[in-house]
């Protein structure tokens, strides 16, 4: 098993990841899951604290995805949507058309979330110019917005830490702090210019967990119709359960014109991300053949039939399980356990939304990597986390237990009580 990890460090390169700092330390390598938990090539057992990266909704190895993965692979592993129909990326289309905000009428798939924001940068941009509103070219964007890695999505990001390198090569995009004053100014300034603007839902995740002002995305629904513009929600981290309702627009109402989603689409079991649109956007690219308004843009692997297989089994263990319903007094219970780490001196403020939870650390200087330090603590205590800078990300699976969930807070707390202050 050493062997395994001189292998790795031989050969990987990981992301966001220092690897010199990798190479100088030991690494836990995963081997298998089940249900919340993970386990080491060392048979060590952890309960993953941030499934997996925030995409595992009902747990590791549940024996219906496998089961629904495994008769897909039976059938076919890979058809292609180009030109071709398939028959789990129809049945999902339809099911995620019901579930999501009643104006998104259509489904555009990809792998990513970054793929996903990427089309419907495309789609919004496109849209206007074939309209006939060919001002309409530039997108307005939130102050620590994070949107994915590839190069349209990081031009409407807005953390400089992760994004600032890269600044010549992005195109530009009106950068706004995300209050509904800042908001309006720059639409009504801009807006004949503007084609759409992008936001996370209620939370920022990557930048932290940052809580938006309630109302924000609501008011911003109201100024996109007064302006004109049009409405990108990025629900890829909020998706499918994580803020306590299917998705995060739901806890305001809104229905934007173009929604993106990933993450938890297959309950975090395979690559798969959909871009969700309207009737009325959709129909701007309808046309004949040499008027050339199709959308340009397909992914080799799009609407795979394994991942969309998983998505309609996600979906329908949302139903069997009363996984929302049942989420509702964990969420509670997570909001309890959270106030016994307010008192800590090295705890500046506590936010959650949901099952989306950053707690966020003082006192450390950024050399001194206290998150790293917290989540090292962490493991010797059974509990798989990934900070975010500073900030003590918890995000477990929704099928965590309450008992689970209690054990990964105590061992939180005392990760976060026990690093120096
Ligand atoms: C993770 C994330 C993305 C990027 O998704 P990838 O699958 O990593 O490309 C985009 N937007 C938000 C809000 C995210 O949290």
């Amino acid at each position: 098993m050493a062997n395994l990890e001189q292998t790795d460090k031989q050969y990987l390169w990981h992301p966001f990841t220092q690897m010199k700092d990798w190479l100088e330390n030991n690494q836990l390598i995963i081997e298998r899951g089940d249900g919340v938990y993970l386990y080491d090539t060392k048979g060590n057992k952890y309960i993953d604290g941030v499934s997996s990266l925030w995409v595992n909704v009902h747990g590791h190895r549940h024996k219906k995805l496998n089961r629904t993965i495994k008769k897909q692979f039976d059938k076919i592993a890979h058809t292609t949507l180009l030109g071709l129909g398939s028959v789990p990326s129809i049945e999902l289309a339809k099911k995620l058309v019901e579930i999501t905000p009643k104006e998104l009428d259509k489904v555009f798939y990809s792998d990513s979330g970054s793929t996903a924001v990427e089309i419907a940068l495309k789609i919004a941009f496109q849209y206007q110019q074939q309209i006939g509103q060919t001002k309409k070219k530039k997108f307005i964007t939130l102050d620590n917005a994070y949107h994915g890695d590839t190069i349209g999505s990081v031009s409407v990001g807005g953390i400089d830490l992760f994004h600032k390198i890269y600044k010549p090569l992005l195109f530009k995009s009106i950068k706004v702090r995300p209050e509904t004053k800042a908001i309006e100014q720059a639409m009504k300034k801009h807006h004949q210019e503007i084609a759409a603007i992008i936001m996370e839902p209620l939370i920022q995740g990557a930048a932290g967990m940052l809580l938006l002002p309630e109302g924000l995305l609501k008011a911003v629904r109201r100024l996109c119709d007064k302006y004109n513009i049009l409405m990108i929600v990025d629900e890829v981290a909020t998706g499918f359960g994580r803020t306590g309702k299917m998705f995060a627009c739901e806890h305001e109402g809104v229905s934007p014109d173009i929604m993106c989603l990933a993450k938890g689409i297959t309950g975090g079991y395979l690559p798969l991300a959909a871009t969700l649109t309207t009737q009325e956007v959709y129909a701007a690219f309808l046309g004949g053949h040499e008027e050339l308004k199709t959308f340009f843009h397909g992914h080799t692997y799009t609407g795979n039939p394994v991942a969309c297989a998983a998505a309609l089994a996600n979906l329908e263990i949302f139903k069997q399980e009363k996984t929302l319903q049942k989420l509702q007094a964990k969420i509670k219970l997570l909001r309890q356990e959270l106030e016994k780490f307010k008192p800590l001196k090295n705890v500046k403020e506590v936010r959650q939304l949901g099952f989306m939870v950053g707690i966020e650390l003082q006192g450390y200087s950024f050399k001194e990597r206290i998150g790293h330090q917290v989540i090292l603590e962490a493991r010797k205590r059974g509990a798989i986390l990934r900070p975010l800078g500073d900030v003590i990300v918890l995000m477990p699976p929704l099928s965590i237990s309450q008992a689970e969930l209690k054990k990964l807070l105590k061992i939180t707390l005392e990760s976060i009580s026990i690093v120096k202050r």
